[in-house]
């Protein structure tokens, strides 16, 4: 399975423990990740296959989108701070728009994401 991991800054360290409580369910997902989360993924979780792209400010978002849409990912895990303004938040719009339009499922919180492990579990695993 290919997953891409997308956090804000507040929410960073959320996505890293939501990782920690599913490590061995993720330990064979290919993920690619945004350029810090992509970096701090890999610096806790060496082991894990993680391709970090450009940070989301930079583009990494809209790469993300390029993948969605050329059929190369098929979950997205998106913890979006809901109390920051952001300044590209056209990126993260876009990108939300591309996940929907490609019927890519994506989770922008703790809860959502729970209910992704099962599929990436049974589609990782066979179980
Ligand atoms: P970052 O990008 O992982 O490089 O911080 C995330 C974002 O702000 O979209």
């Amino acid at each position: 399975m290919k997953i891409a991991l997308v956090a804000h800054d507040e929410k960073k360290s959320e996505l890293l423990e939501w990782i920690a409580k599913h490590e061995a369910a993720l330990a064979k997902t290919k993920m690619y990740g945004t350029g810090t989360t992509g970096g701090l993924i890999k610096e806790r979780f060496p082991s894990f296959d993680v391709t970090p792209l450009k940070s989301g400010p930079l583009g990494g978002d809209q790469q993300i989108g390029g993948l969605i849409a050329e059929k190369e990912l098929e979950g997205l895990i998106f913890f979006i701070d809901p109390l920051s303004p952001h300044p590209h938040d056209v990126d993260i719009k876009a990108l939300l728009r591309l996940a929907i339009l490609y019927d890519i499922p994506f989770a922008c919180n703790a809860a959502t994401a729970d209910y992704f492990v099962t599929a990436i579990d049974w589609a990782n695993n066979g179980k």
